[in-house]
């Protein structure tokens, strides 16, 4: 399967497969053996996605912890990268409001004062903007399934894989294509998680259907990592 996944390498230009399990920081091209991180190919939300259903994997695989496990989940890295201009409350210097629904406060760069991020633009239009990317992301990465994703170096279209990858490989040139250069990356992300969160619930009730006695436990576990998708639902919104 790795064979099948590649990145160009910015120092050699070889087709090198990016780490199956994206929480590996950095790797090493296969040819040059020069080290590349991660994230810088995945993008940072392909990464949280996976740190996200690693953990989901680890609680339950200790079924007593998992509850507390929902609790500390590590964030999804798929907000908003997009910011708005706008004018600090204090000093009137020009600040950038981050539009990611994380971020509560800004901090003025040239007064040092912080101030909340609703005092430029109101928590209501701030979701109504994310609800509006977030679909926008879905769409497109829709399109790009039914036409197929050019190749960034012949041009051809290859099929769109339905696995939650972030590349593929040119079936005609061999060079390594990358979702995200053609939607948002966290379309991208978020469709990864999804499968990854639906992967974990058919093993979990295939170990059910295996183990037909006492279950109890796993039947709680299918029940925590169902309602861990929908906390991450917030960010899984249909198209
Ligand atoms: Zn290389
Ligand atoms: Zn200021
Ligand atoms: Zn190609």
């Amino acid at each position: 399967m790795a064979g099948n996944r590649g990145v160009t390498c910015p120092r050699c230009g070889a087709s090198t497969p990016l780490p199956d399990d994206l929480r590996v920081p950095s790797f090493a091209c296969a040819f040059c053996h020069a080290t590349l991180e991660t994230a810088a190919f995945a993008g940072r939300a392909a990464v949280s996605a996976d740190a996200l259903i690693g953990h989901m994997q680890a609680a339950v695989a200790d079924p007593a912890r998992v509850m507390d496990a929902a609790r500390s989940a590590p964030r999804f890295e798929g907000g908003s990268a997009e910011s708005r201009p706008s004018a600090c409350k204090h000093c009137g210097a020009a600040v950038a409001v981050p539009l990611d629904l994380h971020v509560r406060e800004l901090t003025c760069a040239a007064c040092g004062r912080t101030q909340p991020v609703s005092a430029h633009v109101s928590d209501e239009e701030r979701f109504a903007l994310d609800m509006a990317r977030q679909v926008a992301g879905n769409e497109a990465l829709k399109r790009l399934k039914a036409e197929g994703v050019p190749c960034t170096k012949c041009g051809a279209r290859n099929p769109v894989p339905d696995d939650g990858s972030v590349q593929l490989v040119c079936r005609f040139c061999g060079a390594a294509v990358l979702l995200s250069d053609h939607v948002d990356a966290s379309a991208v992300a978020r469709q990864r998680l999804k499968h990854g969160v639906y992967e974990m619930r058919d093993a979990l009730m295939a170990k059910q259907a295996r183990r037909q006695r006492t279950t109890t436990i796993v039947v709680v576990a299918i029940v925590v990592v169902v309602l861990a998708g929908f906390i991450v639902a917030n960010l899984l919104v249909r198209s």
